[in-house]
C-alpha cells in the first residue's frame, strides 16, 4: 500500500514567500496546498463590505452571526497554474490582496471565535495528508503533529520591499514606506495576541531567506521533506 503523504506546516512572518515556495513544493510533490491566510483575508474582507469594521473596532456580534454563512472556495486557475480565492461563489483573489484588507486582516485573525472556526475547517481540508499548509500557527496549533515544520523569516526591510515590488506590478498605487509599516504592524499583532501567536516551534526548521533564491529555498526545504517520508514507518 502506498504511503499516505504528509502534513507541511510552513509559518513564518509576512511577506516571506511562504505561499511561492508551498505552491512550487506543492506542485512538486503532487501534495495540496492550502493557504490559511486568504482564509482569513476573505473574512476580513466581508467584515469590510459588511460595514463591521469601525476606526479598528470590530462589530463581534453581528460578526458571529455573519462568520457561518462564508462559503470558503479555492478554484485551480490552470492558465495561471495557481490556486484563487472564492468567497460565497465570487472571485475575491485580487480583492483580498489589496493594502485595505491587509490593513485589517490581523485584527481579524486575532479574534478568538474566527480562529476556531478557521482551524476547524482548515484540519478537515487535510485529513487526507499530503498538504502544505501555509500560515501563522500551523505548526503550533491546527497541525502540532505535523510531520515537517518550517518556520520562514527575513529582515521587515527585505519584505517590505518584496511587497511593494508585488503591489506595483499589480497596479495598486502604495508607498514604500506604508508597505513598511503595513509589514511592521502585522509582525507586531501576529506575534502579541493573545490566541495562537506566532512563535516558532522548537521542532521547526528555521529558513531565513532574505539572501536566498526561491530554487535554493525549494530545493533545501525539498530534502528535508522527502528524507522525513522516507525515514516515517
Ligand atoms: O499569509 P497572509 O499574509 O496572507 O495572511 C494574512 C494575515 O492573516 C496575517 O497577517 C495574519 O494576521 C493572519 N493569519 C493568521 N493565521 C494564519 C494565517 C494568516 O493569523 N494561519
Amino acid at each position: 500500500m502506498e504511503k499516505k503523504g504528509l502534513i507541511v506546516a510552513v509559518d513564518g512572518h509576512s511577506s516571506t514567500g511562504k505561499s511561492t515556495v508551498s505552491k512550487i513544493l506543492a506542485a512538486r510533490l503532487g501534495y495540496t496546498y492550502i493557504d490559511t491566510g486568504a482564509m482569513y483575508r476573505i473574512v476580513t474582507l466581508k467584515a469590510m463590505r459588511e460595514g463591521l469594521i469601525r476606526n479598528g473596532n470590530v462589530d463581534d456580534e453581528k460578526l458571529k452571526e455573519v462568520l457561518p454563512t462564508i462559503i470558503f472556495g479555492f478554484k485551480y486557475n490552470e492558465g495561471k497554474k495557481c490556486y484563487e480565492s472564492y468567497m460565497n461563489g465570487e472571485y475575491v483573489e485580487t480583492a483580498i490582496r489589496g493594502l485595505e484588507v491587509s490593513d485589517n486582516v490581523s485584527l481579524i485573525a486575532a479574534l478568538p471565535y474566527v480562529r476556531e472556526l478557521l482551524v476547524e475547517k482548515q484540519r478537515e481540508m487535510a485529513k487526507e495528508g499530503g498538504v502544505i499548509m501555509d500560515g501563522r500557527d500551523i505548526g503550533s496549533v491546527v497541525f502540532p503533529h505535523a510531520e515537517v515544520k518550517f518556520f520562514m523569516t527575513a529582515s521587515p526591510e527585505v519584505r517590505a520591499q518584496r511587497r511593494y515590488k508585488e503591489l506595483i506590478e499589480k497596479g495598486e498605487k502604495v508607498t514604500y514606506e506604508e508597505v513598511e509599516a503595513n509589514v511592521r504592524k502585522r509582525d507586531y499583532i501576529d506575534e502579541h495576541r493573545e490566541t495562537s501567536p506566532l512563535v516558532k516551534t522548537p521542532d521547526a526548521v528555521l529558513i531565513d531567506n532574505g539572501d536566498m533564491t526561491v530554487e535554493e529555498e525549494v530545493e533545501e526545504m525539498l530534502k528535508i521533506i522527502r528524507s522525513r517520508y522516507e525515514s516515517r514507518n
